[in-house]
């Protein structure tokens, strides 16, 4: 579904006009559905019928309390990759049983936070970091459950940045040395292994890498059960992708049929197995928009600028990968003089970006949206130029919310002191 689309010539979130969004709050402003974060959930979780699973949204990819709290209602996992994570869950009211933590760098402290909140898996990514949990277990008198993520060597054919599964990655431990760690793990006694685990990228647009990964993935099942270390979860990561532009990605439901028809046929260590995902991008991507206003019009040079009050530090993905974002005005009602635009921020770098050569037909005052920035988006927000973050609106039906207000000046230098004297 997409529930951004025109109406009278004027866009709307569900059933709400965006433009009366932005008068009452303002932009730069984040706009999401929440009927289609839903569906996109929903249409993951169903696809999985009576097989034993768990959809784990990936937090880092929009971690705001509401937004979590509308996937908690649906019964929702989460993947975290922080303690400040797992303190979102917490707070959105999220079930810490259901909650598996990602991530190279996991501290001490954040190991007893989690230890102590009961999540339900470690998804630990080298040996040194084994024998430190298995030290913080030991010394709170706990077992902490583990899998390995493995790294299977597959190449995403996605952007370098969000590509993890390669041999060069910092992420998870080669598979080829999986069965020499488990075995470690499994003579430590405060470790619990209860699975494996792997994540291959982002923005991945082609069911082919994920079939090779768990191709591996399955293999290692195997050799790990005839080493007598039998798995109670198997978690293939995230990284579906989503339409930006003219992708076009596998549906969810594709997605998880051609998971099972792969594990299809194979014995019965296989189905014992529970299937765990961790979409982030695939849920909310194209449940969100940012709302902007166009400043200024700058023509007649090389190029024409459309100077807009939202920037690389609302919206990162421009500067950051060179993504591609949809760029719309919000109302096209009144007679407008195309052209082709840069389409920029305020911020001091020639990186602000949010698209280049666009043609709109805009003036000043205008309002415009940014396209398919649910995920990534405020996540990856900064106060750069010190800059106060934008606020967040959850549209439901005709009806919509402030779920994070405008940060202050204050807020933001809250944190702040001068040296004495
Ligand atoms: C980033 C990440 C995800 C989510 O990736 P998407 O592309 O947003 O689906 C899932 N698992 C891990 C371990 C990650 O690092």
């Amino acid at each position: 579904m997409n529930p951004f689309g025109f109406r009278d010539r004027q866009l709307f979130a569900e059933d709400v006009p965006v433009a009366a969004i932005a008068e009452q709050v303002g932009t730069p402003c984040y706009i999401y559905s929440r009927a289609a974060i839903e569906a996109r959930y929903r249409a993951f979780d169903a696809a999985f019928g009576t097989r034993a699973h768990q959809v784990c949204y990936a937090v880092k990819a929009n971690s705001t309390l509401a937004l979590l709290n509308v996937l908690v209602r649906l019964g929702a996992g989460f993947d975290i990759v922080s303690g400040g994570e797992l303190e979102r869950v917490r707070r959105a009211g999220g079930d810490t049983a259901k909650v598996v933590f990602s991530g190279v760098g996991k501290t001490r402290e954040e190991m007893q936070l989690a230890l102590a909140a009961g999540i339900g898996c470690f998804n630990v990514e080298s040996e040194p970091e084994l024998d430190q949990l298995n030290e913080v277990a030991g010394r709170m008198g706990k077992r902490a459950p583990v899998a390995l993520r493995v790294n299977p060597d597959v190449d995403p054919a996605t952007h370098p940045y969000i590509s993890t599964g390669l041999k060069e990655s910092k992420f998870g431990v080669p598979i080829e040395r999986a069965l020499a760690i488990y075995q470690r793990a499994q003579s430590l006694p405060h470790l619990q292994i209860t699975g494996v685990g792997c994540h291959i990228g982002s923005q991945i647009t082609d069911m082919d890498p994920f079939v090779d990964a768990l191709e591996r993935v399955v293999e290692l099942v195997g050799e790990l059960g005839d080493a007598g270390i039998e798995l109670e979860h198997l978690d293939l990561g995230g990284g579906l992708g989503i339409n930006y532009r003219d992708e076009s990605p596998p549906e969810p439901d594709d997605y998880v049929l051609a998971i099972l028809n792969r594990l299809q046929g194979l014995g019965s260590r296989y189905q014992r197995l529970r299937l765990m995902i961790q979409p982030g991008r695939a849920i909310v991507g194209n449940a969100g928009v940012l709302l902007a206003r166009v400043l200024y019009l700058k023509l007649g040079g090389v190029r024409n600028f459309a100077i807009v009050d939202a920037g690389m530090n609302d919206l990162m993905r421009p500067a950051l990968y060179d993504a591609w974002h949809d760029i719309a005005p919000v109302k096209v009602d009144a007679p407008r003089t195309p052209r082709v635009y840069d389409v920029v921020g305020p911020v001091c770098e020639s990186g602000d970006f949010l698209g280049r050569n666009r043609e709109l037909g805009i003036e000043a005052g205008d309002l415009l949206v940014v396209a398919s920035a649910g995920a990534y988006g405020m996540a990856m927000s900064s106060n750069y130029n010190t800059r106060p973050r934008a606020a967040e609106v959850m549209v439901d039906g005709d009806r919509f919310q402030v779920v994070r207000r405008r940060e202050s000046l204050d807020e933001l230098l809250a944190a702040e002191s001068l040296l004495p004297g």
